[in-house]
């Protein structure tokens, strides 16, 4: 194999092998931008590394002939003494994962080259710096050292010169900071600073390396779903430098908005600084706008190649740059993060622009993204008391209790507190309080800062650059302007979509996304939200290319007609049992204690008007569309009261001898239906078997409703589904019955009622025996809630509080296979079930209506798997219609 690419070698698309920075970087190059010349060592090199722990064999020589190359091109060599070649070594994996890897820039700097650097620069000051930030970061990330202790010799240096900034140290100054930092290292490792340029090359390619496997990193890539064995590639570039005075500086763009696709100049420069500065939210940086006063040719350049590469992405870029002495680098680039608005506003004008079509659009833009704009916002009528205003860096509208550091939120966040995470700027160490906190606020940074890169990939509200704001974690407060102080503990709001920070708690209001699925607001108003019209016109592409149907899971008529209003093409779920509560619930006490047939069939006969008038809406705001409504289904103790209290009850009743003959006969049923794995007993077509006449009512209770539907020339179109079948036979018996009952109904009233019946596959049993299932169904809609539940052995009630985040953790699996369908167990029953029952009726209609239906990624699967539709509930509706088209497109 080859692990070592040059920059001209190189492309976009060679991002598993070359990471994003490095594809991107020789696509750059390839572009002919101006990207200062390096060299890419390989994902796959990584990946030896990692399993065997030492580089491939190869690795080195190949390193050398590019080093060899890159020098020629430059017309030095790394770290030569008079005039040395510089060169930084970045981490770069597949997936960018901001401030989670290791960089060391300034290699090739050591005690013989620094005075050469500071001849060739003229600029004594600079090389200094240079070398001393080598030996902080070298010290800090390859080697391993406390990077307080950096800290605190700068500190101190600053504190003995009597400044505030590090621009005030002379050369003298850190020259002496360079001998201490020195000492540190050695005081520390037990070993010198590598002086040997290249020695110090191989270490920090292997730090690179090693920073894949950091707790952070993990962290991360669970979080966001990366994969943990792609490793990561590393990038050699020589270096070019910001900080060589006021005509040097460096900075971030993008080629548009990425909090709302707006065109424009986006972005922050900070002159005279390096490498990280800007990112780390340190200084504080100038809008990219001005710029153009400070170097207006660099600038100019800088638009022209930002139109460049946002037409040869055909996207969104972002950018960092460097200007050296007036010459302007392109040091990266990337299809960059975009808030979820951005996402759909952006998708839309890239159409309008002609630069991408409708079906590559919809591949713009996801669910999650979808669902994150379904979120409330901040009433902005309501009464509020502002306190302080920073940069939008991720929208939404967080409320909690103010905390000032990450152990705060997790611990808060346990024990069910909402927390908003202040701090003055964040770092990859407070991880995990931005993924506990609902919200996060910092003081310091701007829209590129860490904070607000990682906030927006993780979708959560952050505010950022809050400058106003005087955050002191010591004593875990934060000062307002005039004086208003917030204690931990203390509630307060914010809106990442103004940047607003309010004290107390703020009213929210539904986003106007929900507001237009509910047909309040319209797409086609002349004064429709922007945000507005672009979903309206993604949705109509996913509609026109989805195959999959997207049908509710909803058991009244109120859900049922938000359903419909959200898109949904019929109920694929009412689940009957939800009827049952309430004052009903006495009437199934009596159904379950009736010990004769006459009081049996009174308890029914009670039963049965109320189910049919609860039918008859159903259907009426469906009309015109499939109702799948499924007979009961848990098991009967849910029905009674709660053993321990009724026993209580009782106990206490007959001390003072007065019990009461229904409690008694209660208890005795509580008793015998006492059932140690409820789940696995007596619920579903087994109750139906077991329970004379109880199916029986809810069939005619179904028929009945639809024959008066229909006689009011209405169009009902109900599916009766059993649940929990596990083999044909239990199939046979209902649905002999209630053939029966359908008749019966259908004679008395003179109508054809086309009533179909099917079942629900959502036991391995009957996933494995689809094919004979199938001679007794019209329809399988699988319950993969309790498919899930039996192939995996997990109690669907129990297991995600319990044990999952040790199983997360772990890495076993990167997501609930609750949340999202385990494709290789639980889907592979799927798909053979529906290739099965098809093999017998290739008419059958197929259908999912457990908890997967509306998760994006089962979707995708359920699409590829032949289903005809996904049934989900009312609120995840556009999110399934989206992703259905996603999934088809
Ligand atoms: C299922 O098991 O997936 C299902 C939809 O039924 P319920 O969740 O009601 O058990
Ligand atoms: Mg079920």
């Amino acid at each position: 194999a080859k692990f070592v690419y040059d920059f001209t070698e190189g492309n976009k698309d060679l991002k598993d092998l070359l990471g994003g920075k490095g594809a991107n970087l020789a696509e750059m190059t390839n572009l002919g931008l101006p990207v200062p010349p390096g060299f890419t060592i390989t994902t796959e090199a990584c990946k030896v590394y990692l399993d065997s722990g030492s580089e491939p064999a190869a690795l080195r020589a190949e390193v050398s002939a590019h080093l060899d190359a890159l020098e020629q091109k430059m017309g030095k060599k790394l770290g030569q003494a008079d005039d040395p070649l510089l060169v930084s070594v970045r981490s770069g994996a597949k997936f960018s994962m901001p401030g989670m890897m290791d960089t060391v820039l300034n290699i090739g700097l050591s005690d013989a080259s620094v005075s050469g650097l500071a001849a060739q620069a003229g600029d004594e000051r600079f090389a200094w710096d240079s070398y001393r930030r080598l030996i902080q970061m070298f010290g800090k990330t390859v080697l391993g050292v406390d990077g307080e202790l950096f800290e605190e010799a700068l500190e101190e240096a600053k504190k003995a010169k009597g400044v505030r900034v590090d621009i005030d140290l002379d050369a003298a100054d850190l020259k002496n900071l360079v001998a201490h930092f020195k000492d540190v290292v050695s005081k520390e490792t037990g070993r010198d600073f590598p002086q040997e340029p290249r020695e110090q090359m191989d270490l920090a390619v292997r730090a690179v390396f090693d920073s894949w496997n950091t707790d952070r990193a993990k962290l991360y890539r669970r979080q966001e779903r990366i994969p943990g064995d792609l490793g990561t590639a590393v990038n050699v570039c020589s270096m070019v430098f910001g900080n060589l005075g006021p005509d040097s500086g460096t900075g971030v763009a993008f080629t548009r908005d990425p909090a709302s696709g707006q065109q424009g100049v986006y972005g922050d420069y900070l002159q005279n600084a390096q490498g990280e500065d800007v990112v780390a939210g340190i200084r504080n940086t100038v809008p990219l706008a001005d710029l153009e006063n400070i170097d207006k040719a660099s600038y100019d350049e800088l638009m022209q190649i930002m139109e460049t590469l946002e037409t040869h992405y055909k996207d969104l870029c972002d950018i960092e740059f460097t200007i050296e002495r007036g010459k302007l680098w392109m040091l990266q680039t990337r299809v960059g993060k975009r808030t979820a608005g951005a996402a759909f506003r952006i998708a839309t004008q890239l159409v309008d622009q002609g630069l991408i079509d409708e079906a590559e659009a919809l591949q713009r833009v996801n669910g999650a993204q979808l669902a994150q704009l379904m979120f409330p916002r901040f009433d902005l009528g309501a009464k509020s008391e502002m306190i302080g205003r920073g940069i939008a860096a991720s929208p939404g509208a967080a409320v909690g209790k103010a905390v000032f550091d990450s152990y705060t939120a997790v611990k808060w966040s346990r024990s069910g507190e909402k927390v908003i995470l202040i701090r003055r700027e964040t770092n990859p160490d407070d991880l995990n309080g931005m993924i506990a906190a609902e919200g996060i606020l910092t003081s310091r940074g701007g829209k590129t800062s860490h904070a607000a890169v990682v906030a927006r990939g993780m979708g959560k509200t952050c505010v950022c650059g809050a400058e106003e704001l005087e955050v002191d974690t010591k004593s875990r407060k934060m000062t307002t302007p005039d004086g208003t102080v917030i204690e931990e503990g203390d509630v307060v709001s914010i809106d990442g979509s103004s940047g607003k920070v309010y004290a107390g708690q703020v009213p929210v209001v539904p986003s106007p996304v929900v507001e237009y699925f509910e047909g309040r607001m319209h797409a086609g108003a002349d004064d429709a939200d922007e945000l507005v019209k672009a979903v309206h016109r993604i949705m109509a592409y996913a509609d026109r290319v989805r195959r999959l149907r997207v049908r509710a899971n909803a058991d009244n008529a109120e859900d049922a007609a938000r359903a419909r209003r959200f898109g949904a093409q019929g109920i694929g779920l009412c689940r009957t049992e939800h009827m049952f509560l309430g004052e009903r619930r006495e009437m199934v006490e009596r159904l379950i204690l009736a010990d004769t047939e006459t009081d049996r069939e009174a308890a029914l006969s009670q039963l049965l008007p109320l189910q049919k008038a609860d039918f008859i809406e159903l259907f009426e705001s469906m009309d015109g569309l499939p109702v799948t409504v499924r007979l009961l289904d848990p098991p009967l103790h849910e029905f009674l009261p709660d053993i321990t209290e009724l026993s209580v009850r009782v106990a206490l009743a007959e001390a003072r001898k007065d019990a009461n003959e229904n409690d008694l006969r209660l208890l005795q049923a509580v008793h015998k239906l006492h059932e140690q794995n409820p789940m696995l007993g007596l619920r579903g077509v087994r109750l139906g078997l077991v329970i004379p006449g109880l199916f029986a009512m809810q069939v005619r209770a179904i028929a009945e409703a639809a024959a008066e539907r229909k006689n009011a020339k209405g169009d009902p179109r109900a599916e009766i589904m059993i649940p929990l079948v596990g083999t044909v036979q239990e199939l046979e018996i209902v649905r002999e019955e209630a053939e029966g009952v359908i008749a019966e109904v259908e004679k008395a009233h003179g109508v054809n009622l086309k009533l179909t019946l099917g079942t629900m596959i959502e036991l391995p049993r009957a996933a494995l025996t689809a094919g004979q299932i199938a001679e007794s169904a019209d329809f399988f809609s699988f319950g993969t809630n309790d498919l899930t539940q039996t192939v995996w052995g997990f109690s669907r009630d129990d297991v995600e509080a319990s044990f999952f985040t040790a199983y997360l953790e772990k890495g076993i699996f990167g997501v609930s296979p609750f949340e999202t369908i385990d494709k290789d167990g639980v889907g592979s029953l799927v798909r053979n079930a529906a290739a099965a029952g098809r093999a017998t009726r290739p008419d059958l209609k197929l259908g999912v209506c457990g908890e997967h239906g509306g998760d994006p990624e089962s979707v995708h699967f359920f699409h590829e798997a032949g289903l005809d539709y996904v049934s989900c509930s009312p609120f995840r509706i556009p999110v399934a219609r989206l992703e259905a088209g996603r999934a088809a497109a």
